[in-house]
């Protein structure tokens, strides 16, 4: 599945799992027209959550409730654990390596960890969409939508 078919997939179903909604007569209109005021400039709907133009916060929305986001600094840490020895000796002392490494430098173990999630962003295997506040595995959408757009698209 290519990025820009997630992204069509997940605003099908974010249109799916929202209901359109009038806000000048506070009514949900469920056809796409308002049955009072005939209007079709109308907002998404989410009962419990609120209601605004575009499905973009939808979609933040589904992704948030059904998706767990990645724990980059987990990622990082695993990552660097499996290329190097869990433990670094100096002296006569181990340590952590990666505390040790994370304690020493703290500057530049955060570049090398932006730049690790900047990588697996590149080889779409994560995806941000909201400038990388929240990360998710593109393989946790695909079955997302795998299991949410059954008929719709
Ligand atoms: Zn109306």
């Amino acid at each position: 599945m290519c990025l820009k078919n997630i992204e069509s997939n997940l605003k099908s179903i974010a249109y799916k799992k929202s209901i359109p909604f009038c806000y000048s007569c506070y009514k949900e209109a469920p056809s796409g027209v308002c049955k009072t005021c005939h209007s079709d400039d109308l907002m998404r709907l989410i009962p419990g959550v609120g209601c605004e133009y575009g499905t973009e916060w939808v979609v933040e929305e589904l992704l948030k409730e059904d998706l767990e986001a990645v724990d980059t600094e987990e990622i990082f840490e695993q990552m660097i654990e499996e290329c190097y020895e869990e433990t670094t000796k100096v002296g006569f002392m181990e340590f952590s390596t990666v505390e040790l490494m994370k304690n020493n430098d703290p500057i530049y173990w955060s570049i090398a960890q932006s730049e690790y999630v900047d990588g697996l962003a590149q080889d779409e295997q994560l995806i941000s969409f909201d400038n990388g506040s929240n990360y998710y595995w593109i393989h946790d959408l695909e079955s997302y939508i795998e299991e949410n757009l059954e008929g719709a698209a």
